[in-house]
């Protein structure tokens, strides 16, 4: 019988559907009974005999694809490919699928939450009140304020409009898309250093690639208000942690909320851990209940799409 490999662990967590999509076009699942991320040496004897693999942030690597000796896809379970090595797969003609738009919803919302959660103190208050101390804290509100938003593809572009609820004044920077598209919801396109210079919020939504690399290093923290705060759901590698660490400590940012690490989980004397007013989250972003299913549905569509020849529109490549 044909096999799928899935390792991503929030597959199927929520309804059975997208484990039924695969079976009822004849495919068997396979699974590790300590779901991903898996190990290299955990994923290699698992791939051997799969036409397709669900993956989450496991590392793919041309290791791992060199073992996939009957692999022609390779589903991401979500948006990020950067765990994907994409030009190993391209030689060996295996295709790389993701799920566009399945969470976008979700990562905005967590975007929204974080930047009024660290606006009002919500962690720092619950951490106060939990050890019996009382007293006020006072934080800043977020209607009418300025906010950049850096990479405005799927998820930048659902921010902007639940932010429309808060009388933003919305800009953006991202070098590849057409300004019209912004502008029609609303948005500036500016310059990066624009962008940093005048908003009271920044949130992240790039791809990680050589071009997005600590984009925000010492000199960015420099270039930004005192009092702005940096969201962060895109990558850990976007961010300088320590740079970060350092600007909060030394009062150049206002504050930080922080869903992704360079290297996750972090380890427990990370730096952002000892800076002032930083909320962080364990990489939760896309995980509402919601966008699970989406996402589930959608790489297994894709997984049947490609396997059996019938189009599908999420190819990365
Ligand atoms: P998308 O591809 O729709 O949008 C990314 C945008 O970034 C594009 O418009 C692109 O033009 C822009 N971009 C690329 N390079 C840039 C650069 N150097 N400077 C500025 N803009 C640049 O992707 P998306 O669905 O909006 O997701 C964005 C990223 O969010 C993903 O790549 C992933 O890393 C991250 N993500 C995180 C979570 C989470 O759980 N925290 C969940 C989903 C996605």
């Amino acid at each position: 019988m044909r096999k799928v490999l899935v390792t991503a662990r929030s597959f199927g967590k929520i309804s059975d559907t997208p484990f039924q999509i695969l079976k009822d076009a004849g495919f068997e699942v396979v699974t590790h009974p300590r779901r991903g991320p898996l190990d290299k040496e955990e994923m290699i004897p698992l791939i051997k005999d799969v036409e397709g693999v669900i993956v989450g942030t496991d590392v793919v690597d041309d290791e791992v694809l060199a073992h996939g000796k009957c692999l022609k896809v390779v589903a991401k379970h979500g948006v990020g490919v950067d765990n994907i090595d994409l030009d190993a797969a391209r030689r060996r003609n295996i295709v790389v699928t993701n799920t566009p738009g399945a969470n976008s919803l979700a990562v905005a919302e967590m975007a929204l939450c974080m930047m009024l959660a660290i606006s009002r103190n919500m962690v720092e208050g619950d951490r106060r009140v939990r050890s019996g101390q009382w007293g006020t804290i006072t934080g800043c509100q977020l209607t009418g304020k300025r906010v950049g938003i850096v990479g405005f593809g799927a998820i930048g572009r659902c921010l902007a409009r639940l932010l429309k609820g808060f009388d933003c004044q919305i800009t953006a920077y991202d070098p590849y898309i057409n300004a019209q598209v912004a502008a029609e919801l609303g948005v500036q396109i500016v310059s990066f250093d624009e962008l940093l210079a005048s908003s009271d919020y920044i949130s992240l939504h790039v791809p990680n690639t050589p071009e997005t690399r600590n984009m925000f290093s010492e000199e960015a923290f420099a270039k930004m208000k005192k009092t702005a705060f940096l969201i962060n759901l895109a990558r850990g590698g976007v961010v300088d942690e320590l740079a970060l660490a350092r600007a909060l400590e030394e009062g150049e940012i206002a504050g930080a909320a922080v869903d992704v690490f360079s290297e996750e989980p972090p380890s427990l004397d990370h730096p952002l851990f000892k800076a002032p007013n930083v909320i962080v989250t364990p990489h939760i972003g896309a995980h509402s209940r919601e966008a699970m299913d989406n996402m589930s549905t959608m790489a297994a569509q894709n997984v049947v799409a490609v396997l059996t020849g019938t189009g599908c529109a999420s190819i990365v490549q």
